[in-house]
């Protein structure tokens, strides 16, 4: 199963996805309504039962299937990627690459992460076995951008997955073939379990239907504006949620840091992709020593980059128009408060030209929201300190990147920051870490996908103790004689009291 039908009776209603380089069309669905959604998680709710028998071993070896089928067909998706979503090919396939490498973390880590272990049952319970495991939650709804149409979404479902849940995906309205191809690939690559992995194409409503659908858990990924609606739709009916938001993620670049490496780093973070990463660097801190010559690096490698739709090209077009808008506000705001454009600062069609801006405010849009587009601030400060402390000072905090010749400053200053995820002399390196958790605070939300944490994300935790033996003085009835109480004071005098 697939792409989900509206259901018989209700008007059909299509909507369109469109290439972002040329406004061509790309594919036409229907948008899945209320009962459409109920239904898909009606049946995934029948094939997780059968998901969650298969076991960890049975569920690896279909997840093994699904990454393989992913990684035979890279180019044919990644073609689709840069159709619907436009960005370069050769970064649509790191994208996939990525996808690929997470599911196979999560199918070979579910097993020892979830499974059945016994813990130390501890005094009181000594004569008990104590076992600790995580079951699946049954149907999980995923939710999904548009930016990394495959990473993204897979951070989800392939976790979800492996930990025994089935999936019913809510890709973005804008890049909805991709979300069905990935559902179709899944039918191809596990016949056996079709409905485990199921796609409703539509707009916000079918979202918000699938929300209402009594499913164990929605799995978000978008802007924190959404995100507030998800949570007040789902409080509805208390279904949990894991909430991965937006970022304005910060580089420190330090005293002593290597200012070229840096350089290379904040163009790459910032302006890959379009500059549409929720973990791509947005706001660049330079300490007074290395600010002119760092200033001089990114400048003299932005110049080189050339956005376009051909396969050279450094970045595609905005995906869609209302995120032009969007940088051309902030555009428009770091110039009113002070700031200049050192290269760039222009929106031509749908391509915003690569751009620094300097002296820009803290107080500025283009500092403090998520701008999204291929723009870089660079602010000078006196030290990594006063770095930090404006670095930490937006409402955002999902990843970021130090630069510091010294590895202990280095480690420091990112336990410091104010960001689920930091990246020590690189940037976004964390993200393709698979036992990482991946997730931010603040505004840019909570819950981890990714490594361990994004396995138990996906489960509830399960308790069971079972009695080995009885005791010969049952401390938990009304039986007990009534020396007991003193008998348990002295092992506790004994085994704690000669702590002050
Ligand atoms: P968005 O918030 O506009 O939409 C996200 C998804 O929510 C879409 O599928 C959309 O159809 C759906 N939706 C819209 N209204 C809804 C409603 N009322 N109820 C339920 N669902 C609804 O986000 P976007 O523009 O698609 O994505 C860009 C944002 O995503 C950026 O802020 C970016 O930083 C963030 N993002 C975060 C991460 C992360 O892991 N933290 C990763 C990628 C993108």
């Amino acid at each position: 199963m697939t792409l989900v039908e509206p259901s018989v009776g209700s008007a059909a209603e299509t909507f369109r996805s469109t290439n972002p380089a040329s406004g061509a069309l790309v594919a036409e669905f229907p948008v899945a309504d209320e009962a459409a959604v109920t239904a898909a998680v009606e049946r995934a709710r029948t094939a997780a039962h059968a998901w969650a028998d298969l076991g960890f071993d049975g569920r690896r070896q279909r997840l093994a299937a699904y990454r393989g089928y992913l990684a035979r067909r890279m180019h044919e998706l990644a073609d689709l990627v840069h159709r619907e979503n436009g960005k370069p090919h050769a970064d649509a396939v790191l994208e996939i690459t990525l996808a690929v490498d997470h599911l196979a973390w999560a199918g070979a880590h579910a097993k020892k992460t979830l499974g059945p272990r016994s813990v130390n049952p501890g005094l009181l319970a000594a004569n008990h076995q104590a076992v600790l495991e995580y079951q699946p939650l049954g149907v999980v709804g995923v939710i999904g951008p548009w930016n990394y149409p495959v990473f993204t979404p897979m951070g989800s479902i392939a976790y979800a997955l492996a930990a025994g849940n089935a999936v019913v995906f809510k890709p973005s309205e804008f890049t909805p073939a991709i979300g069905v191809w990935l559902a179709e690939a899944w039918s191809a690559a596990v016949p056996d379990a079709p409905d485990v992995l199921q796609v409703v194409a539509g707009l916000g409503p079918t979202g918000t239907a699938l929300c209402r659908a009594g499913v164990g858990k929605i799995a978000f990924t978008g802007s924190a504006a959404t995100g507030r609606k998800v949570m007040a739709t789902c409080a509805e009916t208390l279904t949990p949620v894991l909430m991965e938001c937006g970022g304005k993620d910060a580089m420190i670049v330090d005293d002593d840091a290597d200012v070229a490496a840096a350089a290379d780093a904040a163009v790459w973070g910032a302006m890959s992709n379009a500059g549409q990463t929720c973990i791509g660097i947005e706001r660049v801190y330079a300490t007074t020593a290395v600010y002119d010559s760092f200033v001089a690096a990114v400048t003299d490698q932005v110049r080189a980059l050339r956005p376009g739709s051909d396969d050279d090209a450094s970045y595609g077009p905005m995906t869609m128009r209302s995120q032009t808008e969007v940088v051309q506000r902030h555009l428009d705001d770091a110039a009113a408060t002070g700031g200049r454009a050192v290269v760039g600062g222009s929106v031509d069609g749908g391509y915003v030209a690569p751009t620094v801006l300097l002296d820009v405010p803290e107080s500025s849009a283009a500092v403090q929201e998520e701008t999204f587009g291929p723009t870089l601030t660079i602010t000078r400060v006196a030290d990594a300190e006063q770095a930090l402390e404006l670095a930490n000072g937006t409402s955002l905090g999902l990843g970021g990147s130090v630069f510091a010749g010294s590895a202990r400053r280095g480690m420091d200053l990112a336990r410091r920051m104010r960001s689920g995820m930091t990246s020590v002399n690189s940037v976004i390196t964390f993200a393709s870490v698979p036992a990482l958790p991946f997730g931010g605070v603040g505004e840019s939300g909570f819950g981890r996908i990714h490594g361990e944490d994004g396995l138990r994300e996906f489960t509830r935790a399960k308790a069971i103790t079972r009695q080995r033996f009885p005791l010969p003085v049952a401390l938990m009835s009304f039986g007990r004689p009534a020396k007991a109480a003193d008998a348990l004071a002295r092992v506790m005098g004994l085994v704690h009291g000669r702590h002050r």
